[in-house]
Protein backbone atom coordinates (compact mmCIF):
# COMPACT_ATOMS: atom_id res chain seq x y z
CA UNK A 1 0.00 0.00 0.00
CA UNK A 2 1.66 3.16 -1.20
CA UNK A 3 0.65 6.40 0.78
CA UNK A 4 -0.03 9.41 -1.01
CA UNK A 5 2.85 11.01 -2.01
CA UNK A 6 3.75 14.33 -1.77
CA UNK A 7 3.22 16.67 -5.04
CA UNK A 8 6.45 18.30 -4.17
CA UNK A 9 8.37 14.80 -4.53
CA UNK A 10 6.74 14.09 -7.84
CA UNK A 11 7.31 17.85 -8.81
CA UNK A 12 10.64 17.11 -7.94
CA UNK A 13 10.80 14.12 -9.78
CA UNK A 14 9.78 15.11 -12.85
CA UNK A 15 12.50 18.23 -12.62
CA UNK A 16 15.25 16.28 -12.01
CA UNK A 17 14.21 13.46 -14.21
CA UNK A 18 14.28 15.97 -17.25
CA UNK A 19 17.79 17.61 -16.20
CA UNK A 20 19.13 13.69 -15.86
CA UNK A 21 17.73 12.83 -19.85
CA UNK A 22 18.78 15.61 -21.11
CA UNK A 23 22.58 14.38 -19.39
CA UNK A 24 21.37 10.92 -20.55
CA UNK A 25 21.54 11.69 -24.27
CA UNK A 26 25.10 13.10 -24.25
CA UNK A 27 26.08 9.75 -22.86
CA UNK A 28 24.14 7.52 -25.81
CA UNK A 29 26.10 10.14 -28.20
CA UNK A 30 29.13 10.74 -27.01
CA UNK A 31 30.16 7.51 -25.00
CA UNK A 32 29.97 5.33 -27.65
CA UNK A 33 32.36 7.54 -29.56
CA UNK A 34 35.09 7.51 -26.61
CA UNK A 35 34.51 11.37 -26.56
CA UNK A 36 34.68 13.36 -22.66
CA UNK A 37 31.02 13.49 -21.33
CA UNK A 38 31.98 17.06 -19.75
CA UNK A 39 33.77 19.36 -22.57
CA UNK A 40 33.40 20.50 -25.14
CA UNK A 41 29.85 21.73 -24.13
CA UNK A 42 27.08 20.67 -26.52
CA UNK A 43 27.11 22.37 -30.14
CA UNK A 44 25.43 21.54 -33.73
CA UNK A 45 26.82 18.73 -35.43
CA UNK A 46 26.07 20.22 -39.11
CA UNK A 47 27.66 24.37 -38.17
CA UNK A 48 29.15 24.15 -35.13
CA UNK A 49 27.13 26.72 -32.90
CA UNK A 50 27.84 26.40 -29.45
CA UNK A 51 24.18 25.89 -27.62
CA UNK A 52 23.82 29.11 -24.88
CA UNK A 53 22.19 27.41 -21.44
CA UNK A 54 18.83 28.75 -23.28
CA UNK A 55 19.32 26.22 -26.20
CA UNK A 56 19.85 23.55 -24.10
CA UNK A 57 16.32 23.32 -21.40
CA UNK A 58 15.23 19.62 -21.65
CA UNK A 59 12.37 19.36 -23.91
CA UNK A 60 11.07 23.52 -24.15
CA UNK A 61 14.16 24.46 -26.32
CA UNK A 62 13.82 21.50 -28.96
CA UNK A 63 10.08 22.13 -29.19
CA UNK A 64 10.60 26.34 -29.48
CA UNK A 65 13.08 26.20 -31.99
CA UNK A 66 10.65 23.44 -33.49
CA UNK A 67 13.30 20.92 -34.32
CA UNK A 68 15.99 22.82 -36.12
CA UNK A 69 19.54 24.59 -34.89
CA UNK A 70 19.17 27.87 -34.04
CA UNK A 71 21.83 28.70 -36.47
CA UNK A 72 21.77 26.61 -39.68
CA UNK A 73 17.90 25.71 -39.24
CA UNK A 74 19.11 21.94 -39.52
CA UNK A 75 16.56 19.86 -38.26
CA UNK A 76 18.03 18.49 -34.76
CA UNK A 77 16.63 14.66 -34.03
CA UNK A 78 13.42 14.26 -31.67
CA UNK A 79 15.37 11.09 -29.97
CA UNK A 80 16.90 14.44 -27.55
CA UNK A 81 13.73 15.48 -26.22
CA UNK A 82 11.84 11.71 -26.35
CA UNK A 83 14.79 10.41 -24.79
CA UNK A 84 14.13 13.55 -21.75
CA UNK A 85 10.68 13.07 -21.70
CA UNK A 86 10.65 9.41 -21.27
CA UNK A 87 13.04 9.65 -18.40
CA UNK A 88 11.02 12.39 -16.73
CA UNK A 89 7.97 10.25 -16.87
CA UNK A 90 9.59 7.36 -15.64
CA UNK A 91 11.23 9.36 -12.72
CA UNK A 92 7.63 10.22 -11.57
CA UNK A 93 6.18 6.82 -11.85
CA UNK A 94 9.44 5.42 -9.74
CA UNK A 95 8.59 8.19 -7.18
CA UNK A 96 5.26 7.63 -7.09
CA UNK A 97 5.39 3.72 -6.02
CA UNK A 98 8.77 4.30 -4.10
CA UNK A 99 8.89 5.91 -0.48
CA UNK A 100 11.81 8.72 -0.52
CA UNK A 101 15.11 7.31 0.45
CA UNK A 102 18.10 4.87 -0.13
CA UNK A 103 15.71 2.45 -2.54
CA UNK A 104 14.18 5.33 -4.31
CA UNK A 105 17.48 6.60 -5.21
CA UNK A 106 18.83 3.29 -6.09
CA UNK A 107 15.63 2.65 -8.18
CA UNK A 108 16.70 6.06 -10.28
CA UNK A 109 20.27 5.47 -10.93
CA UNK A 110 18.80 1.93 -12.37
CA UNK A 111 16.46 3.81 -14.75
CA UNK A 112 18.80 6.21 -15.78
CA UNK A 113 21.20 3.24 -16.85
CA UNK A 114 18.75 1.24 -18.27
CA UNK A 115 17.63 4.13 -20.47
CA UNK A 116 21.34 4.63 -21.30
CA UNK A 117 21.80 1.16 -22.09
CA UNK A 118 18.63 0.84 -24.17
CA UNK A 119 19.92 3.60 -26.18
CA UNK A 120 23.05 2.87 -26.65
CA UNK A 121 22.35 -0.45 -28.00
CA UNK A 122 20.05 0.55 -30.58
CA UNK A 123 22.16 2.47 -32.13
CA UNK A 124 25.83 0.96 -31.91
CA UNK A 125 24.62 -2.76 -30.65
CA UNK A 126 27.34 -2.55 -27.40
CA UNK A 127 27.02 -2.26 -23.93
CA UNK A 128 29.68 -0.37 -22.48
CA UNK A 129 31.57 -2.16 -19.90
CA UNK A 130 31.79 1.48 -18.38
CA UNK A 131 28.46 1.24 -17.40
CA UNK A 132 27.25 -2.33 -16.49
CA UNK A 133 30.43 -3.29 -14.14
CA UNK A 134 30.25 0.44 -12.03
CA UNK A 135 26.38 -0.81 -12.29
CA UNK A 136 26.92 -4.09 -11.04
CA UNK A 137 28.60 -2.34 -7.57
CA UNK A 138 26.30 0.19 -7.13
CA UNK A 139 23.66 -2.09 -7.06
CA UNK A 140 25.18 -4.16 -4.91
CA UNK A 141 26.26 -1.34 -2.59
CA UNK A 142 22.54 -0.33 -2.38
CA UNK A 143 21.39 -3.17 -1.68
CA UNK A 144 23.15 -3.55 2.02
CA UNK A 145 20.88 -0.87 2.92
CA UNK A 146 18.02 -1.08 0.44
CA UNK A 147 15.70 -3.63 -0.59
CA UNK A 148 16.44 -6.46 -1.81
CA UNK A 149 19.02 -7.05 0.44
CA UNK A 150 22.72 -8.26 -0.18
CA UNK A 151 21.94 -11.84 -0.11
CA UNK A 152 19.00 -11.61 -2.57
CA UNK A 153 21.35 -9.04 -4.62
CA UNK A 154 24.18 -11.37 -4.86
CA UNK A 155 22.36 -14.23 -5.90
CA UNK A 156 20.27 -12.13 -8.68
CA UNK A 157 23.83 -11.20 -9.86
CA UNK A 158 25.25 -14.36 -10.11
CA UNK A 159 21.67 -15.76 -11.69
CA UNK A 160 21.68 -13.09 -13.80
CA UNK A 161 25.44 -13.56 -15.39
CA UNK A 162 24.74 -17.63 -15.01
CA UNK A 163 21.77 -17.74 -16.88
CA UNK A 164 23.04 -15.97 -19.84
CA UNK A 165 26.40 -17.10 -19.95
CA UNK A 166 25.67 -20.64 -19.85
CA UNK A 167 23.11 -20.06 -22.99
CA UNK A 168 25.90 -17.93 -24.72
CA UNK A 169 27.86 -20.84 -24.20
CA UNK A 170 25.60 -23.51 -25.08
CA UNK A 171 24.21 -21.22 -28.82
CA UNK A 172 28.87 -21.32 -29.07
CA UNK A 173 29.26 -24.88 -28.33
CA UNK A 174 26.18 -25.51 -31.10
CA UNK A 175 26.86 -23.27 -33.91
CA UNK A 176 30.31 -22.28 -33.81
CA UNK A 177 29.31 -18.35 -33.70
CA UNK A 178 28.50 -15.92 -30.78
CA UNK A 179 24.51 -15.58 -30.34
CA UNK A 180 24.90 -13.31 -27.38
CA UNK A 181 27.53 -11.20 -26.29
CA UNK A 182 29.27 -10.88 -22.81
CA UNK A 183 27.64 -7.38 -22.68
CA UNK A 184 23.90 -8.89 -22.67
CA UNK A 185 25.56 -10.93 -19.41
CA UNK A 186 27.03 -8.37 -17.56
CA UNK A 187 23.61 -6.37 -17.79
CA UNK A 188 21.67 -9.18 -16.66
CA UNK A 189 23.77 -9.49 -13.61
CA UNK A 190 23.35 -5.65 -12.92
CA UNK A 191 19.74 -5.77 -13.01
CA UNK A 192 20.14 -8.56 -10.55
CA UNK A 193 22.38 -6.65 -8.07
CA UNK A 194 19.63 -4.06 -8.42
CA UNK A 195 16.41 -5.86 -8.04
CA UNK A 196 17.27 -9.25 -6.55
CA UNK A 197 16.80 -12.44 -8.14
CA UNK A 198 13.13 -13.12 -8.41
CA UNK A 199 13.55 -9.99 -10.84
CA UNK A 200 15.85 -11.32 -12.63
CA UNK A 201 13.56 -14.33 -13.89
CA UNK A 202 10.77 -11.90 -14.93
CA UNK A 203 13.23 -9.71 -16.75
CA UNK A 204 14.37 -12.96 -18.88
CA UNK A 205 10.76 -13.89 -19.19
CA UNK A 206 9.51 -10.75 -20.36
CA UNK A 207 12.30 -9.58 -22.12
CA UNK A 208 12.85 -12.98 -24.24
CA UNK A 209 8.59 -13.25 -24.85
CA UNK A 210 8.97 -9.31 -26.48
CA UNK A 211 12.04 -9.92 -28.30
CA UNK A 212 10.35 -13.08 -30.04
CA UNK A 213 7.47 -11.58 -30.62
CA UNK A 214 8.98 -8.40 -32.26
CA UNK A 215 11.12 -11.06 -33.55
CA UNK A 216 8.32 -12.60 -35.35
CA UNK A 217 6.52 -9.81 -36.41
CA UNK A 218 9.81 -8.69 -38.51
CA UNK A 219 10.40 -11.92 -40.10
CA UNK A 220 6.47 -11.83 -40.92
CA UNK A 221 6.59 -8.42 -42.45
CA UNK A 222 10.16 -9.45 -44.42
CA UNK A 223 11.83 -7.25 -43.62
CA UNK A 224 15.14 -9.13 -42.28
CA UNK A 225 15.78 -13.23 -42.19
CA UNK A 226 15.55 -15.42 -39.43
CA UNK A 227 19.10 -14.43 -38.31
CA UNK A 228 17.91 -10.56 -37.59
CA UNK A 229 20.65 -9.17 -34.97
CA UNK A 230 18.15 -7.63 -32.52
CA UNK A 231 20.03 -5.98 -30.22
CA UNK A 232 18.96 -7.93 -26.88
CA UNK A 233 19.77 -5.23 -24.78
CA UNK A 234 17.22 -3.37 -25.57
CA UNK A 235 15.03 -6.01 -24.40
CA UNK A 236 16.64 -6.30 -20.91
CA UNK A 237 16.09 -2.67 -20.34
CA UNK A 238 12.35 -2.96 -21.17
CA UNK A 239 11.91 -6.16 -19.35
CA UNK A 240 13.89 -4.73 -16.20
CA UNK A 241 11.96 -1.68 -16.37
CA UNK A 242 8.78 -3.54 -15.90
CA UNK A 243 9.93 -5.86 -13.83
CA UNK A 244 10.87 -3.06 -11.25
CA UNK A 245 7.93 -1.15 -11.78
CA UNK A 246 5.23 -4.27 -11.83
CA UNK A 247 7.25 -7.60 -10.85
CA UNK A 248 5.77 -7.99 -7.20
CA UNK A 249 2.23 -8.17 -8.31
CA UNK A 250 3.19 -10.09 -11.28
CA UNK A 251 4.93 -13.10 -9.58
CA UNK A 252 2.10 -12.99 -6.71
CA UNK A 253 -0.42 -13.47 -9.57
CA UNK A 254 1.75 -16.26 -11.01
CA UNK A 255 2.00 -18.11 -7.66
CA UNK A 256 -1.58 -17.73 -7.24
CA UNK A 257 -1.89 -20.83 -10.00
CA UNK A 258 -0.08 -22.83 -7.52
ZN1 LIG B 1 23.61 24.44 -36.87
Amino acid sequence: MTAVPDIVVLLYALLIGLCVGSFLNVVIYRLPLGQSLVSPGSRCPKCGYALRWYDNVPVLSWAFLAGRCRQCRTSISAQYPIVELVTALLFVLVAWLTPVGPLLVSRLILVAILVALFGIDLEHQILPNSITLPGILVGLMFSTIAPPGWKDALLGALLGAGVLYGIAAAYYALRREEGMGMGDVKMLAMIGAFLGWKAVLVTLVLSSFSGAAIGMALIAAQRGGMKLALPFGTFLALGALAAMLVGDPLIAWYAGFF
